[in-house]
């Protein structure tokens, strides 16, 4: 006859089951809970250029090539319209999603992506 592994939990004298870690009963067990890793997103990388054109002179930051979700985007263009302490939008096309941010702020958006991608 094969042994099959006992995996439950071992239990203490009164039948309580008790934590693998701590041996205390799971009752009475505050282990942390782990959480199952959760898939990292695939890294967001942009395309962050300053772009002038067509605005009278005045500069905008744009980002380019972000995924083509408005919910995402959303979130994104609200940190970093935090991030800035400038106005900005999103908008979606054909394939991808743009933030459009009021300023010249290239150096704080690639900065931003860095941190995220971490
Ligand atoms: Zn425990």
């Amino acid at each position: 006859m094969i042994d099959i592994p006992d995996f439950v939990y071992a239990k203490d004298p009164h039948g309580n089951a008790l934590c693998p870690r701590c041996r205390k009963p799971v009752a009475q067990c505050d282990c942390p809970v782990v959480e199952p890793a959760k898939p990292k997103p695939p890294p967001i990388r942009p395309n962050i250029r300053l772009d002038r054109s067509g605005r009278k002179g005045k500069v905008v930051t744009l980002i380019e090539a972000l995924p083509k979700d408005e919910l995402c985007l959303k979130d994104l263009t609200k940190a970093l319209k935090v991030k800035t302490g400038s106005g900005g939008t999103f908008y979606v096309t054909e394939n991808t999603g743009t933030i459009e941010l009021q300023g010249d702020h290239k150096k704080c958006a690639v900065e931003y992506f860095k941190e995220i991608n971490k």
